[in-house]
Order: structure tokens, then C-alpha cells, then sequence
């Protein structure tokens, strides 16, 4: 668990004697290699292998207990792998202690020093890397500017409100030019409103410093706002790793699929000839390689449309025959709960602009769906989330 008791640990560490970083540090790719980690018999992590690139913003997403907090921990250097290897750049870091890691970090519970004020709190990683008084101050100066605190260096920290401590834990994160930033939910206590805000002045904030980022969150909406690459962690291993587009559009299992956004899965049955068929109309192609215990179609609920009365092009289109047996408004969209071949059940979600009739949506209405070949989305059959 992140906490207080840790993040100090890492300055208490650090003798004022290392050598600053230098001010032209520059941000550092990291190469993990295997990384395993167990509690008695339960791996948090298992054999993680992943590339995270130079300057890149990576965030780790994952439902609580997956392992995020191990990783990042891990990369830190607080907790050590029972086996792996970590590289920053070229050079391997298993062994090394968190201190001599240089890398940033931010967790959601501020552990800022009560007793001191703003500035003290940001030239805290300065002072123990023996930065001299004016160059400390300029820099303090200049993180402060950075996180829009400019003025308030006086303050004690009690002072402030639960997203200007989370800024203050920020700059210091930053200040002292680290090649490496790791955020554990850092937002997860702020209310919604400002969390959104953070989350945009976050990115913005990264793509200034340029530093090698990897933040944890299990909000998924948060990860696909901020994140150039998405890592989906569950149960210690990497389910995908992809933009937020692929990993949205082309999620590669179900655990994937389910995790982030809505959608329905159902089960496809190969026709003999190389395609898949849900309801006696053909899906798709059967892919090549792998699913050996059958496939599944993924679909994204905003995806289907109404059919009209028009002929429906099937070269571009699959069409779903169903009964409606709920309609919810929820104001911007409403949803639907259609039910398809053999009692399967299709969320379906709709726009509510003024082309919308919700008199067309009562429960126990045939209706006709369709969607577009390019959203059908097959993935290998799992019973686990089937
Ligand atoms: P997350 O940050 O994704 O919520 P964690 O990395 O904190 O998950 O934990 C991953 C798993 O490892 C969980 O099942 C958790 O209970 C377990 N775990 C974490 N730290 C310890 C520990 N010190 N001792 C025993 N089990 C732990
Ligand atoms: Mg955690």
C-alpha cells in the first residue's frame, strides 16, 4: 500500500551528498522483464513483461487488487520482485534502491509534510540533493508556476484545499527534474469536477515536462482522457496493452472488452465454411489462429442503430431481430435492453437529440437492429465472462 511512512522513506534514504540530476535530465524508457511477485501462494504479479516508452504516459488500469500498486511499486523500487528485471534506459535497477532511482512520485494521499509550508514542501527533494539556496528557490518558483500555485509558497499546507495539496505533491514530484514520474491514483480523492480538471491540467502538465509517466487508476475514463498507452492489468498480468482506441475498439479478451466501456457479449457458432453466425445471420469471418474454444462477438452499445424502413445493405451491415424489454432515459442518451435470438440480451444506447422518438422504445416492440461491419468486434470465447 502506498502511504506517507514510504514516500519519506525515499528522502530519508537519499544522502545529500548524491549528485544532483542534472538539468538537462531527460526522460528514460523503461523495460520490464518477467516481473513476478507473490504473497504466499497468490501472485500479484506474474511475469509482466512490458516496454514503456521514452517520454511516454502509460497508465495502468485495473480493478483494486489486480496488482497496480505492486508495479508501480515495484518500478520504484519499494518492493521487490521475487524475480524480473527493471530497466530504466540500459541500466538494470532490480537491485538498486528506491533513492538512487530518481523517479517522481505521487500518491492519492498527498503525504505532504504537515509542518511545512508550500515551498518547503517542493524544495524538500532539492535541499536533500544539495541544490544551493538560489537555485532552489528558482526552481521552487518555477514548479509552483507550473502547477499554478504562483504566490502561495508562504502557505502552510494545512491551508489549502484537497486539489491545491494534490498540486503541491506535484511540484515536488517534479521539482527536482526526475527521468521517471509514477502517480498511484493521485486524483481519487478530489470530487469529480475537479478530478476532470486535474485530469486535463495533468496531461498538459506531462506533455511539458516530457517525463516518462506511468499512473494507476482503476476509473477507466480517466485512463482513456490522459493516456497515451493503456495497460489492463487483472489478477498480476497484462490483459492488453494498446492506445485508448484499440484497446476500445479492439479490445483483445473479454475481460478487456467487459472492463472498459459497455458492452454485449455473445457467443458465435462457426457455420462449416470459415465464418461465424450469431442467429442464422453470418457475423464474420472465423480469424485465423487461435480460438480454439470458439469466438465471441463484442458489441459497443452506442454502436447499433435503428433500422428503418429502407433496404438494409448487408455487405456493410448486420442485422439483429430482437423485442424490446426496457427502455431507461438518462438524459443526454437512453438505453435499451433488447432481447435477441434465444433470450440473449443486447444493450443497445441511443443519442436523445430531437430525431429521437422515444415512443418507438415501449417494452414488448419488435424492432430491427443494425450494425456496421467495421463495429463487429470477435474476440476468443471465454467462459469466465461469457
Ligand atoms: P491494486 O493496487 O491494483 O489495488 P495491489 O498491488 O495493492 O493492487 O495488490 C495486489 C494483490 O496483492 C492484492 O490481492 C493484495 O491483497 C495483495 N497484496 C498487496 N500487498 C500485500 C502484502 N504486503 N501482503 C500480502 N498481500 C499483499
Ligand atoms: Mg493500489
Amino acid at each position: 500500500m502506498p502511504g506517507g511512512r514510504e514516500f519519506r522513506g525515499n528522502y530519508e534514504l537519499a544522502s545529500p551528498t548524491d549528485s544532483p540530476p542534472s538539468a538537462t535530465a531527460t526522460a528514460l524508457p523503461i523495460t520490464l522483464r518477467g516481473l513476478t511477485r507473490q504473497y504466499g501462494q497468490m501472485y500479484a504479479l506474474e511475469n509482466v513483461d512490458l516496454d514503456i516508452e521514452s517520454g511516454e504516459f502509460l497508465t495502468l488500469l485495473g480493478p483494486s487488487g489486480s496488482g497496480k500498486t505492486t508495479l508501480l511499486m515495484a518500478i520504484a523500487g519499494f518492493n521487490r520482485p521475487d524475480a524480473g528485471s527493471i530497466r530504466f534506459g540500459d541500466s538494470e535497477m532490480i537491485l538498486t534502491p528506491p533513492h538512487k532511482r530518481e523517479v517522481g512520485m505521487v500518491f492519492q494521499s498527498y503525504a505532504l509534510f504537515p509542518h511545512m509550508t508550500v515551498a518547503g514542501n517542493v524544495a524538500f527533494p532539492l535541499k536533500l540533493r544539495g541544490v544551493g539556496a538560489s537555485e532552489c528557490a528558482e526552481r521552487v518558483a518555477e514548479a509552483l508556476e507550473t502547477v499554478q500555485l504562483t504566490g502561495l509558497g508562504e502557505r502552510g499546507v494545512d491551508q489549502l484545499s484537497g486539489g491545491q495539496r494534490q498540486r503541491v505533491a506535484l511540484a515536488r514530484a517534479f521539482v527536482f527534474r526526475p527521468r521517471i514520474l509514477l502517480m498511484d491514483e493521485p486524483l481519487s480523492a478530489l470530487d469529480k469536477k475537479l478530478r476532470e480538471r486535474m485530469q486535463i491540467e495533468l496531461k498538459h502538465l506531462h506533455q511539458q515536462l516530457g517525463v516518462t509517466t506511468v499512473y494507476v487508476t482503476h476509473d477507466q475514463r480517466e485512463a482513456l482522457t490522459m493516456s497515451d498507452r493503456i495497460a489492463i492489468i487483472n489478477h498480476g498480468r497484462l490483459a492488453q496493452v494498446d492506445t485508448p482506441e484499440a484497446i476500445y475498439n479492439q479490445p483483445a479478451n473479454s475481460f478487456v472488452a467487459d472492463f472498459i466501456g459497455e458492452s454485449t457479449i455473445l457467443p458465435l457458432s462457426p457455420d462449416g465454411a470459415g465464418r461465424l453466425e450469431f442467429g442464422g445471420h453470418v457475423i464474420a469471418s472465423e480469424p485465423t489462429g487461435g480460438g480454439a474454444g470458439g469466438w465471441s462477438l463484442v458489441i459497443r452499445p452506442e454502436r447499433l442503430f435503428e433500422l428503418g424502413e429502407h433496404a438494409v445493405d448487408s455487405e456493410r451491415t448486420v442485422v439483429f431481430d430482437g423485442m424490446v424489454h426496457d427502455f431507461v432515459f438518462q438524459g443526454e442518451t437512453a438505453f435499451a435492453l433488447v432481447t435477441v435470438n434465444g433470450g440473449h440480451e443486447l444493450v443497445v444506447r441511443f443519442g436523445t437529440n430531437s430525431e429521437f422518438s422515444h415512443d418507438a422504445m415501449q417494452p414488448g416492440d419488435k424492432i430491427a437492429l443494425g450494425l456496421h461491419r467495421e463495429d463487429v468486434i470477435v474476440i476468443p470465447r471465454d467462459d469466465a465472462h461469457d
